[in-house]
């Protein structure tokens, strides 16, 4: 069920922390704030609606995740480009820095999942510094989960590519992430 290029990175890749083969790890993808310069693979940031798909991601091998608290382990050197089904890897230095998120963007997603503070101007950049700080963590541990949940679905006949798949879970996935973080608030 494994596209083979999928195959051949985890057969011949090697770690964007570490530089080691990823061989006998398993398959630990994590999205960079980096903008990719390629087409594949990369993920979108789900809060800017407007420029979906356009981020870089890395893939790592065991020892530079840890798995029980859901981070990595060490810096991201290198970020992964698929190209004729081969890696292909990239300085992450190199690579752009996004925008920031704006304050409309935030509103806008507060809207559609019909928060009611979503009009407070001070709660609305409260969000947005929280979501810019812990994006990236929070959504690569998406990713992998997203990842095991989509090949699963595969195998039961789901006929959809993984990035229609993942994007047709983000408004729940928005929705209970925030509710977390809304919680913890005092
Ligand atoms: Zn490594």
């Amino acid at each position: 069920m494994m596209p083979d290029w999928l195959k051949q990175v985890m057969e011949e890749g090697e770690c964007c922390i570490c530089g080691g083969p990823l061989k006998g790890s398993q398959i630990n993808f994590v999205n960079l704030n980096k903008i990719v310069t390629w087409p594949f693979p990369v993920w979108g940031n789900i809060l800017v609606v407007d420029e979906p798909w356009q981020r870089a991601m890395a893939i790592l091998c065991d020892n530079c995740v840890d798995e029980e608290k859901g981070v990595i382990k060490g810096e991201v050197k290198r970020a992964l480009e698929i190209r004729d089904g081969a890696p292909v890897y990239h300085d992450v230095d190199e690579l752009e820095d996004p925008r920031h998120l704006k304050r409309t963007e935030v509103i806008r997603m507060l809207g559609i999942i019909r928060i009611p503070e979503a009009k407070k101007i001070s709660f609305v950049d409260q969000i947005r510094k929280e979501l810019a700080d812990e994006w990236v963590r929070l959504h690569s541990i998406f990713k992998k989960e997203t990842f095991d949940t989509y090949n699963d679905t595969v195998r039961k006949g789901n006929k959809q590519t993984y990035s229609e798949f993942a994007e047709s879970l983000r408004k729940d996935w928005i929705e209970e992430m925030l509710v977390k973080r809304l919680k913890k608030r005092p």
